[in-house]
């Protein structure tokens, strides 16, 4: 069984499902972590992102491996691992930017395809029910209200030790948001079968317990 979650930034999908992989005993895989970690690559080699042909030549030098355990996700670019280095705000920009290059996305289809390939797994993305697992058994697209993403996200940051204002935090959310939903390539959207939750005004322990729902219902 695939579990395919997808939605906007700030919205809790990583919560929820490392939650959720945790509790059924699945792997999990953030592919957000995946573009993340091209971003920190092409901020670290100073590669211009609209030089396509750069681009894709840092692509051919690149591996990129990513354990699927929920409780210490792990993401090492060639021999680096940088699985704290990516939860930037330089490297969330330059993601959600590389993440509309053709060549980026198609270099890491096949990426995450093969990390959900044995099932009993959980996928948390943007494009997961549309495009990665289209043929995924439960997909959701969890949503809610910027100035509520902007302050969940604020909070993850304060409690990483980050001091960012919280306009700016939005401000940041939004542009990314509106980057993410408006590429031609994959763009983010809910699958027409996906399971729309909008989790504005529920707790997390509320959120559980509609996912929970929806998968019981699907197995
Ligand atoms: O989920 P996270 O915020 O870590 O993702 C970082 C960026 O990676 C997103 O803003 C988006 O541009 C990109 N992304 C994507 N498709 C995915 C996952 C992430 O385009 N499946």
């Amino acid at each position: 069984m695939i579990i395919a979650i997808d939605g906007p930034a700030g919205v809790g999908k990583s919560t929820v499902a490392k939650q959720l992989a945790t509790r059924l005993h699945y792997r999990y895989v953030d592919t957000g972590s995946l573009y993340r970690a091209i971003a920190w690559k092409v901020l670290r080699a100073g590669v211009n992102p609209s030089d396509h042909t750069a681009i894709t030549a840092l692509l051919a030098s690149t591996r990129i491996s990513l354990t699927p355990d929920p409780e210490a996700p792990c993401v090492r670019v060639d021999d680096n691992d940088v699985t704290h280095e990516i939860r930037t705000a330089e490297v969330s920009h330059m993601a959600s930017v590389v993440s509309a290059i053709p060549a980026v996305r198609e270099w890491l289809l096949p990426v995450q395809r093969v990390l959900g390939a044995e099932g009993h797994v959980i996928v948390e993305g943007r494009d997961i029910g549309t495009c990665v697992f289209p043929a995924a058994s439960v997909k959701l697209f969890l949503d809610a209200d910027s100035e509520v993403r902007a302050a969940r996200r604020q909070r993850e940051l304060v409690t990483a030790g980050a001091s960012v204002p919280l306009d700016r935090t939005q401000q940041d959310m939004d542009a990314r948001d509106e980057r993410d939903r408006t590429r031609l390539l994959s763009p983010l959207q809910p699958a027409p079968d996906a399971v729309v939750i909008d989790t504005s005004a529920l707790s997390l322990d509320q959120v559980m317990d509609k996912l929970m729902a929806v998968i019981s219902s699907k197995r």
